[in-house]
């Protein structure tokens, strides 16, 4: 692990999460994108070294959309960068934690990603994510 890369927010849509945290951080967001295959559509903030990932969803039945009927806006998941996601995989495999999926999907903002399930990570859901390289 390396380092905190970003925090994902649930938000109901982009619009209203956009305008809230253009009025928070000072700054507008530098990048939108969609992951069809998760059903949801982001949003990227940077302030400093740091990222907030806004996620609304798409629809009515992806992850999301399900964990906002459960819980309401607000921290999603925390992301942390890894130089080698699928070396990390194991290693974090063969500690105990249950990954989400067994090979690293692409995720948002030119990323390989892996997400720990919440009750093998102490109630938070974990991210990690891989630059993919140009
Ligand atoms: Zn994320």
């Amino acid at each position: 692990m390396q380092k905190i890369e970003h925090i994902g927010i649930a938000v109901n849509t982009l619009e209203e999460g956009e305008a809230m945290y253009e009025s928070l951080l000072g700054v507008k967001p530098y990048k939108r994108e969609e992951v069809s295959a998760e059903k949801v559509t982001t949003s990227f903030f940077r302030q400093g070294p740091n990222k907030i990932e806004l996620l609304a969803p798409i629809g009515e039945d992806g992850p999301i959309s399900k964990f906002l009927a459960k819980n309401g806006p607000g921290i999603h998941h925390i992301a942390y960068a890894v130089t080698d996601i699928v070396a990390e995989m194991s290693r974090l495999s063969g500690e105990g934690f249950r990954l989400l999926n067994d090979k690293p999907k692409r995720g948002a903002d030119n990323k390989y990603v892996c997400f720990l399930h919440p009750k093998s990570a102490g109630g938070v859901l974990i991210e990690l994510c891989q630059e993919i390289p140009e």
